[in-house]
């Protein structure tokens, strides 16, 4: 058995990632088997901010091909460095490497500005956290400029529901926390109609963060109950991003379909941001 000698730090970063990329997996497999027969197996998302492109790189070569970013800046160097999946042109190759022409789409999962609409369109194939009227009518205007430029596909949208009981107040200074941010459940159905309205755009579903202090079964119930009136109007906005590292296993119980998770794949993060 090869010790930490025997093998250069790359080697033992992917032994890391492959070991938990299977523990993620292997999780997400066990409890989609206690879901309705035929029911589809949720999407991994892998939420891979302050992690390093290379790590991206590794867990290409693993399989994945969804990477989750929450800061524009970050995840347009990303994008830079590795492609942004549809535009081959962008995309440099560092060491020859095969993996640059591997499935690759970027998801937009932080709070959104709209004057980075433009800068998200460039590389984002998903933003689940679409929350107001200004942020749908600037991504669908990026959108459109950048279709006419390098023919992308559309967006997909997920809107973002803030879930915490107090919802609608969200304070000043929170937009580093992933718990804020979102819509009020009230307002999900009129952004839905705003999204699937707007050219360029594609209304996927809802998206949410249980809210820290709550219970992610209760909040998740919620959202799965917030997608059902979606549903009614817009059949084909099916999908729910819901769950992290710490509570995928409530979010695939209540239906989610697209799981966002990051540390339980790539390790602690710095705290602070
Ligand atoms: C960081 C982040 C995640 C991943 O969280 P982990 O606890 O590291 O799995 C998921 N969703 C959003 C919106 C995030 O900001």
């Amino acid at each position: 058995m090869p010790g930490p000698e025997a093998a250069g730090p790359g080697t033992d970063r992917l032994a890391q990632l492959r070991e938990s990329l299977a523990a993620v997996r292997a999780r997400i497999s066990s409890v989609s088997r206690e879901r309705p027969a035929g029911a589809p197996e949720p999407e991994l998302i892998v939420v891979s901010k302050f992690h390093p492109a290379s790590d991206i790189r590794l867990l290409m070569e693993l399989g994945a091909g969804d990477f989750g970013e929450n800061r524009d800046q970050e995840a347009s160097a990303k994008a830079f460095e590795l492609g942004n999946g549809w535009n081959h042109r962008r995309q440099r190759s560092v060491h020859d490497s095969s993996s640059t022409q591997l499935p690759l789409r970027w998801h937009f999962v932080g709070q959104l500005q709209t004057n980075k609409a433009k800068s998200v369109a460039a590389y984002a194939a998903a933003v689940h956290s679409v929350d107001r009227p200004a942020l749908v009518r600037e991504l669908s205007k990026a959108i459109a400029a950048e279709q006419e430029r390098t023919g992308r596909p559309d967006l997909l949208c997920f809107i973002q529901v803030n879930l915490d009981p107090a919802a609608g107040h969200p304070a000043p200074g929170s937009a580093g926390a992933p718990h804020r941010g979102g819509a009020h459940p009230h307002e999900v159905v009129d952004l839905a109609a705003l999204v699937d309205a707007a050219p360029g755009l594609v209304l996927a579903g809802v998206m949410a963060v249980a809210p820290q202090a709550t219970d992610p079964d209760e909040a998740f119930a919620r959202l799965a109950q917030i997608s059902a009136a979606v549903l009614e109007r817009f059949p084909d906005a099916t999908s729910i991003s819901a769950g992290m590292s710490h509570d995928l296993e409530q979010a695939i119980r209540h239906g989610a379909t697209h799981l966002r998770v990051g540390s339980d794949v790539l390790g602690a993060r710095p705290a602070l941001r």
